[in-house]
């Protein structure tokens, strides 16, 4: 679906203010180690292409002050639908390594088959796409998942997240050697991350009084699996589509049988499609974000929202472990957000 004209450019004015506050952030860091690196221009940087938000954030915390990032999705945008514009298609063509997830985003496939770049990671070669047999699909919508690609949302399991974390560490090795123990470094600490978040995931939902949640984009299948969790989609996969009437009717049953309370949304979509499933059956609303983008990401980052997006899961399938509070207050300042930017 196309946005508005006025809607795109806040969206660039955003990103425009993002990389200015990135660059701030990466100078700062320069000064606070002090060493010899700052003398490096961005032209001795390996110039780095991500795809779309968890890409671009594996890029940032594995190459930190080595890479130069471009992100072709910019924040806050769907990344489902995008399409390249003639430059960006360049700056993959120039690219000195490319992080992507094929079979998400057509156009950038197209790209990057194009491209003559020696250093391309495919997360779905670290982690092969299952074909998650969604309860949610009603019918075909152009969207990869559930099609012969298989279910792209991969990112969204922190233990495969890690293990496409340690390709682009390997390949940010191969690419630029002379940093090479820099990348592997700065990927162990990542990954290290990672597992940390997993065993918060283990643990708060080990015992809860459902394990079934109702959300309405199905992005959650890997998580789902990963945890023992049962997703049911409200639209399937296509973030826009409207359910059937038959559609809603199975999800108010799923909902009935499973003592669900909450329908879920997401952040980059209206809320309005969750809030009227949820009217009719009764039910609360609160976000749990595929991580498709980041709105503010000098904000938050994938650890900061996977950790709300647990909080939330937690709350809404009654977990018996304790919520961390500073979370849970991280969690309620993003839904008021999103509300007023969606509204
Ligand atoms: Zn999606």
């Amino acid at each position: 679906m196309m946005i508005g004209q006025s809607r795109r450019r806040t969206l660039r004015a955003r990103r425009t203010a993002a990389l200015a506050a990135a660059a701030l952030t990466a100078s700062l860091a320069l000064t606070a180690c002090g060493g010899s690196s700052s003398a490096k221009g961005t032209d001795g940087k390996l110039n780095v292409v991500a795809s779309f938000y968890p890409m671009e954030f594996l890029a940032q915390q594995i190459g930190k002050d080595h890479v130069s990032v471009t992100d072709l999705t910019a924040p806050g945008v769907e990344p489902h639908d995008l399409e390249l514009t003639a430059k960006q298609v360049a700056t993959v063509q120039k690219a000195d390594a490319i992080l992507y997830l094929k079979g998400l985003q057509p156009t950038v496939d197209q790209a990057v088959g194009q491209s003559s770049s020696k250093h391309k990671v495919d997360a779905t070669a670290a982690s092969p796409l299952v074909d998650h047999h969604l309860d949610a699909e009603t019918s075909g919508d152009g969207h990869q998942s559930g099609g012969p690609a298989g279910d792209p949302h991969v990112w969204l399991d922190p233990t495969r997240y890690a293990a496409i974390a340690r390709s682009v560490g390997d390949e940010f090795a191969k690419a630029d050697p002379s940093h090479a123990e820099d990348y592997r470094k700065n990927t162990d600490e990542l990954v290290t991350k990672l597992t940390a978040l997993d065993q918060d995931f283990a643990n708060g939902l080990k015992s809860t009084r459902t394990r079934t949640f109702v959300t309405s984009h199905a992005a959650f299948g890997y998580l789902a699996d990963h945890y023992g969790l049962t997703q049911v989609a409200v639209n399937g996969v296509d973030p826009e589509s409207e359910p059937t009437p038959a559609r809603l009717a199975e999800v108010q049953k799923a909902a009935k049988d499973n003592g669900v309370t909450t329908v879920f949304f997401e952040t980059l979509v209206s809320p309005k499609l969750a809030e009227t499933v949820a009217k009719d059956l009764g039910l609360k609303t609160a976000v749990l974000d595929p991580l498709e983008g980041v709105k503010d990401p000098s904000k938050d980052d994938y650890l900061t929202v996977m950790k709300q997006n647990l909080a939330n899961l937690q709350a809404a399938l009654g977990a018996t472990a304790t919520t961390d509070a500073t979370t849970g207050a991280t969690a309620t300042a993003t839904a008021t957000a999103d509300a007023t930017a969606t509204s």
